[in-house]
């Protein structure tokens, strides 16, 4: 059974689940629909799998669909996702072509309405072709650290953007110079899904015992699609050095993502680096493995992120809200997370996080005091509830884009 409004209200304040009632009063049977190109992996498909079924509960008509890729597709649309990220990537006039082909096949066969349609991330942006056709109005919504964009993909990107009558970004310092409206619109997870419910402890004891993880070992945890942005193999350098010092074990969580062709290579890496270590537990997850991943995180002594770029990293939200002290670089929407010494700690170097690791595994009132405040930072601003105020505001901000103020 999937949590409704009502099972909220133990976790947020209780004019939270008000305000969300009146506001949907407001947008009653008014459609919104999501696309998106994979239903599973990685955050957005995340998100949008608790997002939808609650704006729906709200009374709003609300979808979700996914476009259609080939891998070289996949691999075209990842080399813009490196570039938006900073990354420098030779992109061909075929890669462009590749993706042209592929949008123009999606928009013969994508069935949209005439609606509030939000398109996430690069893959789909080229879907904006059907606006004149269909109707309604259209939000790009961008979940990747663009700050420091490779210019050609950026200009290339923004051909299309702006098209759209809105752009939305995951923190305030995405913010672009851009000719359209832009907003902010921060993701989140929901407290109650398989990923992150209370668990018993019999459910993390289990879980332990069938990856052959030592109980009684702290536990040094990273998860994460197999990807070299989230530097795997510099999170098991990072491990040995704690180990040179701590009794410890190493657990790198992951899977691969529909839309992410590079997992199988970056797995191949990870997995030549921890060579014959009886412990670290590199663990290839199936993509509905929710409640594997819940209890790892439970399990964990310290929660690592050692992300090289990160548009916001839900990983580390769902760490924080099981109060869980989280060592992770000081990049992208983790920055904005992680108030470092109070919601957990940012690092620059290998040797500033060993160096943290160390002191939390030696300090059971440290990790317990960020534990706790790490939980409250997310309850007030990262929880699901959130998040549909935001979408509920957007339809409104969508239908009077001359206003200012929309009375309620
Ligand atoms: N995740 C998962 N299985 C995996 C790896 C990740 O379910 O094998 C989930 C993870 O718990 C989180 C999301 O996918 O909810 C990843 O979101 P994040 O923002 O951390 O990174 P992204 O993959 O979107 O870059």
């Amino acid at each position: 059974m999937q949590p409704r409004l009502d099972d909220y209200k133990a976790i947020v304040r209780a004019d939270t689940l008000k305000e969300l009632r009146l506001l949907a009063k407001r947008v009653e049977g008014w459609k919104l629909q999501n696309v998106n190109s994979t239903l599973k992996g990685g955050g957005v498909a995340e998100i949008l799998s608790r997002l939808v079924p609650l704006l729906k509960e709200l009374g709003v008509d609300a979808s979700w669909k996914t476009i259609e890729g080939d891998a070289p597709f996949f691999e075209v649309t990842k080399a813009f996702h490196n570039a938006l990220h900073g990354a420098q990537v030779e992109m061909t006039p075929q890669m462009l072509e590749i993706f042209r082909s592929t949008t123009r096949k999606n928009l013969e066969t994508i069935d949209l309405q005439d609606s509030n349609t939000i398109i996430h991330d690069p893959q789909p942006i080229g879907l904006i072709e059907l606006k004149n056709k269909v109707g309604g109005n259209w939000v790009w919504r961008c979940h990747v650290d663009v700050s420091t964009p490779q210019k050609f993909v950026w200009e290339f990107l923004k051909t299309y953007m702006l098209r759209y009558d809105a752009v939305a970004f995951s923190i305030p310092s995405y913010a672009r110079r851009l000719p359209v409206r832009q907003w902010l619109l921060e993701p989140s997870i929901d407290p109650l899904s398989e990923k992150n419910m209370e668990l018993d402890e019999s459910v993390i004891t289990s879980t332990l015992e069938r990856f052959s993880i030592d109980p009684e070992k702290p536990v040094i945890l990273q998860v994460s699609r197999f990807d070299s942005l989230k530097d795997p193999v510099g999170v098991i350098e990072l491990y040995r050095l704690v180990r040179k010092k701590e009794e410890c074990q190493l657990v790198l969580a992951g899977g691969t993502a529909d839309d992410d062709p590079e997992g199988q290579k970056v797995l191949g890496e990870v997995k030549a680096a921890a060579a014959d270590d009886p412990d670290i537990h590199v663990l290839l997850l199936s993509p509905d493995s929710h409640r594997e991943i819940n209890a790892l995180q439970r399990a964990a002594s310290v929660v690592v992120q050692k992300s090289i770029r990160e548009g916001f990293g839900l990983t580390v939200t769902e760490a924080m809200w099981k109060q869980k002290p989280v060592v992770a670089s000081a990049v992208g929407g983790i920055r904005r997370q992680i108030i470092s010494g109070v919601t957990g700690f940012l690092i620059e170097s290998k040797e500033g996080a060993a160096h943290r690791i160390r002191q939390i595994l030696n300090d059971p009132d440290l990790a317990r005091g960020v534990g706790r405040a790490a939980k409250e930072m997310v309850r007030t601003r990262y929880l699901i509830t959130r998040h549909v105020k935001d979408y509920l505001l957007i339809m409104l901000a969508l239908r009077y884009p001359e206003r200012n103020v929309v009375d309620i």
